[in-house]
């Protein structure tokens, strides 16, 4: 059993269920605006706290303030106001070298539109992660093949990401998240572009990373997709209500 680590000076005390399990993602009243003209207010105070090994989608329609979310989830911005602590470390206080080590460190990223480099092979895609990992290159290549084994397509490391089915592009983008072992991986409407019989290939691979203990978040307008993940968190205009 996990011995509670008492609190100090310089960690702060957390509460009773957070001392043996540590979540990966807490956000304690955190806000999101923006000046304008005219001022928006996307993210109203929002506290969620997801444990490792969960898989949470949020679900809500456009302009309901998913990108502004995932955005600070995933350290591409700042809150305008309240807290942020990931994987037990405070991201709202981390300067602009930290956060981008932070991310590097913890977060892996799905993009609708898969963000591959065309003129690389699947396997130089993947390895591209890893790229400043103090790790040796037969080390880097070994972990883009065992990332790409994961994701059913260690006979397409080869090929240019062009050649490829919608389906297995994104297959290839998850591989590229997943090869530094993230904490938390984000996707943003990861099925966004592909067709329900391709979409059905990335949530399949979806819950299996989740079996295999990775914590996951999906963003989502889709219901179905949302549907997907073990917890549900719906979004409207900035307000966050747990679905059951
Ligand atoms: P979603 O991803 O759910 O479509 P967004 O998070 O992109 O929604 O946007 C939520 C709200 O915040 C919208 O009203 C949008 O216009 C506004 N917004 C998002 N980003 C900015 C920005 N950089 N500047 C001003 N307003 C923004
Ligand atoms: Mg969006």
């Amino acid at each position: 059993l996990p011995v509670p680590v008492p609190a100090t000076e310089t960690n702060p005390p957390l509460e009773a269920s957070a001392v043996s399990e540590q979540p990966v993602v807490e956000l304690r009243d955190v806000t999101r605006s923006f000046p304008g003209p005219p001022p928006v207010t996307a993210l109203h105070p929002t506290s969620l706290s997801v444990g490792r090994g969960e898989y949470l989608s949020i679900v809500g329609p456009s302009g309901s303030g998913k990108s502004t979310l995932l955005n600070l989830l995933g350290l591409l911005d700042r809150p305008s106001s309240g807290e942020y602590w990931l994987d037990g470390q405070p991201a709202h206080e981390a300067s602009e070298a930290e956060r981008t080590a932070l991310r590097g460190g913890l977060i892996g990223f799905v993009f609708q539109s898969f963000h591959l480099l065309p003129h690389r092979t699947v396997l130089e895609n993947v390895m591209l992660s890893t790229m400043y990992a103090p790790i040796p290159r037969s080390q880097r290549l070994r972990r883009a093949y065992d990332a790409l084994c994961r994701v059913g397509l260690e006979h397409r490391l080869d090929f240019r990401p062009t050649t490829l089915s919608g389906g297995e592009r994104q297959r290839v983008a998850v591989a590229r998240a997943v090869v530094t072992e993230p904490a938390l991986l984000l996707a943003d409407e990861p099925t966004g572009n592909l067709d329900t019989a391709t979409s059905e290939e990335v949530l399949n691979l979806f819950d299996e990373l989740h079996l295999d203990g990775l914590t996951l978040m999906v963003i989502t307008h889709d219901d179905a997709v949302a549907h997907r993940a073990q917890r549900r968190v719906r979004i409207t205009d900035g307000h966050l209500q747990e679905l059951s």
